[in-house]
């Protein structure tokens, strides 16, 4: 961010006493001279005790100056604001887009801009709709706002198309008053483009990366892939329980008592379901997730009648974050079938039904 390259606190800005905003002195690279490091500490990788997490150690002597930093108020809201986002066991509960809405709220931004690449219109479009389902007044500008030439920037450049400007996108979302501003897939080099020449925090919602589906983390192993964690950490159990396991969680007092998420059809549901179980479709389990699941540590049993569809469910809410889902082996049917408790009370068709 180019405020914290040239020293300046965010939200303030950068003008010079000509008026000017000091673009054109930008210096056109950041590195500052190495210090003197001990050669032992230099890496925090392959430092082995991480004493600065368990011991509170400033190996770089950047405590002082950093409280510094924290003590000005604007740093101190931001640092704040982050904090309730996570503290209190919040950490885990709220995606990425869950959180920038939260974060908007506490900082008291209503008007949010949105760079976003013109590749991703659909996203944008939802992702407006998003922001003003929370009460937020999206600006949503395009990577192509102002129209510029790519033979305007690079005379080598033999097509007449129109280029990338994210400066001018920081322009027009400056002009329209953007409090602050979230970054949607813009190409390498023009979010570095967007972020220096923007005057307003921001965030980074989503980054560009066409070969890993635009998750970048993911060319670093499996490690970064909820899928193929989920898969790696998958026991011969397949993460399947039975149903006398079940039977005895439901047995138990809250909080440990699990949520049973019956997948079937309305009219299966409707002749017997395991009791106190919620009907939730499979195709309406994105939806609903937010609504009948907000906690993601809670346990979670996942039911159709032969353990297929759920199997899916459990790898969907894995992906998702649910950590502590599982699937009722053999499905309702074996369930009902080993005698286990059936409510055959009938309920109405719907969606989703609380039995
Ligand atoms: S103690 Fe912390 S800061 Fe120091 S080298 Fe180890 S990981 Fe890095």
């Amino acid at each position: 961010m180019r405020r914290s390259q040239a020293g300046v606190e965010p939200g303030r800005t950068l003008r010079a006493a000509d008026g000017s905003n000091g673009r054109a002195a930008q210096p056109t690279t950041f590195a500052r001279p190495v210090e003197a490091l001990t050669p032992s500490i230099m890496s925090c990788t392959t430092c082995r005790n991480k004493a600065c997490r368990t011991q509170a150690r400033d190996c770089f002597d950047v405590k002082a100056p950093s409280l510094e930093a924290y003590a000005a108020p604007q740093t101190r809201q931001i640092a704040l604001a982050a904090s309730r986002l996570i503290d209190n066991g919040r950490a885990g509960t709220l995606d990425r887009l869950e959180e920038i809405i939260e974060y908007c709220r506490d900082m008291g931004y209503s008007r949010v801009g949105v760079a976003y690449c013109f590749g991703f219109p659909e996203l944008a479009e939802r992702l407006q709709s998003r922001l003003k389902q929370a009460g937020l007044t999206p600006i949503m500008v395009q990577c192509t706002a102002g129209g510029v030439r790519e033979r305007e920037i690079d005379e080598s450049k033999t097509k007449d198309t129109v280029s990338c400007n994210p400066a001018g996108q920081a322009r027009v979302l400056e002009k329209r008053g953007a409090q602050f501003v979230i970054e949607m897939g813009l190409c390498m080099g023009h979010d570095v483009i967007l972020h220096q020449e923007l005057e307003v925090p921001f965030t980074t919602f989503l980054v560009k990366d066409r070969v890993h589906d635009h998750h970048p983390a993911r060319t670093l192993g499996s490690v970064a892939d909820p899928m193929a964690r989920f898969l790696e950490e998958m026991d011969d159990s397949f993460r399947m329980i039975p149903g006398h396991k079940l039977r005895a969680w439901l047995g138990e007092d809250e909080p440990d008592r699990p949520v049973v998420l019956d997948l079937r059809a309305a009219e299966a549901y409707a002749n017997g379901h395991i009791p106190g179980s919620i009907r939730a479709p499979l195709r309406a389990l994105p939806k609903l997730i937010k609504e009948i699941l907000p906690d993601k540590k809670r346990r979670i049993v996942c039911v159709c009648q032969g353990s297929v569809q759920s199997a899916y469910a459990v790898a969907f809410l894995y992906e998702r974050g649910y950590r502590n889902a599982y699937n009722l082996s053999g499905g309702f049917s074996r369930w009902q079938s080993d005698g286990h408790p059936v409510d055959s009370t009938r309920v109405a068709s719907g969606a989703a039904a609380s039995a």
